[in-house]
């Protein structure tokens, strides 16, 4: 009997050894936490998440929460970067971006990956709900960022970069806060007196929830066009892992969209960008958590953790 027990432990941490660490990351994102994080996020206590509102401080206060249970470092000693935008005579909006990290091996190489987390708040409007929990925009970004944070720290290897995870304030007043990440140099700079270091890489997800005429794979995934490889990099994973996607690649440059990856475009950053399109929800307030597709959001957080991990990793990138 016990040699028996003994050949299954062997066994076991046999299987558990032979598989790599970018698998091990991959076996922890989950849809359970995936309906967690957005059922809390798009709850109506967190009052739809306006920008610089009690309802967007608390959900800042849950991220960084929960990258302190994900053993997730605060970028640069604070998990809050603020920043204010100044609206004439009416009261200032004080935000707040949420940034935790991975460091890398090489420590002044830098990729990305982030989503917005405020949404559009309370509001009167012509239906008895004046709620706007955004699920889909963009709780379900939020979900994917921390899921892949939780799967870099389980992968158990120091990835060749280093990896900031971005949860951004302000996205719907103008893209605010990864504007003022990238334009304020003391957000990433490594090495003081650089003028300038790149982000190597970013990752944006904004609304990756839904089905477009009941498609259950639809994405659009936009990327540089300087970066071909990207598009083999998801066709060959998708592949690899068994995942239930169909991806279009509309073309970044003729179509942008407006969300947090176009600052880091400006600035030369090659930048991936996911989202499964606009819907009847969309910025009302029946953008809610009921609405959403969880296997599709669970299937595009492991092919942009699959992305990031090439990102930090692959040398040639
Ligand atoms: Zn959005």
């Amino acid at each position: 009997m016990r040699y028996i027990i003994t050949s299954v432990l062997l066994f076991l941490s046999a299987y558990c050894f032979s598989q790599t660490a970018i698998e091990k990351g991959l076996s922890v994102i989950n849809k359970s936490e995936a309906v967690t994080y957005i059922g809390i996020l798009a709850s109506d206590s967190l009052q739809g998440r306006g920008a610089g509102k009690t309802g967007g401080i608390m959900a800042a206060e849950y991220i960084k929460s929960v990258f302190e249970n994900l053993g997730i470092k605060p970028w640069r000693g604070k998990y809050f970067q603020p920043f204010t935008r100044h609206i004439g005579n009416n009261p200032n909006y004080e935000m707040r971006n949420v940034l935790g990290y991975i460091e890398g091996k090489n420590t002044w190489e830098i990729v990305m990956i982030g989503a917005h987390y405020d949404h559009l708040g309370i509001k009167a409007n012509n239906t008895n709900d004046s709620i706007y929990n955004g699920a889909d925009d963009n709780a379900t970004g939020v979900s994917a960022v921390l899921q892949i944070a939780k799967a870099f720290a389980a992968s158990e290897q120091k990835p060749e970069r280093t990896i900031i995870f971005a949860l951004w304030d302000g996205e719907e007043m103008g893209l605010l806060g990864s504007s003022h990440f990238v334009e304020d140099h003391s957000s990433y700079i490594p090495i003081p007196l650089v003028a300038s270091v790149p982000v190597k890489g970013y990752i944006n997800c904004d609304m990756i929830g839904r089905d477009k005429d009941g498609d259950g794979s639809h994405v659009d995934i936009s990327f540089t066009d300087s970066k071909p490889v990207f598009a083999e990099w998801i066709k060959s994973d998708i592949e690899k892992y068994k995942l239930a996607l169909a991806p279009q690649f509309p073309s970044l440059e003729s179509t942008p969209g407006g969300s947090d990856h176009v600052p880091f475009m400006r600035k030369g950053t090659p930048v991936i960008f996911y989202n499964t399109g606009l819907h009847p929800d969309y910025h009302k307030p029946s953008d809610e958590a009921t609405y959403i597709n969880y296997d599709k959001v669970v299937d595009i957080t492991k092919l942009a953790y699959l992305n990031l991990w090439n990102m930090a990793n692959l040398i040639s990138f």
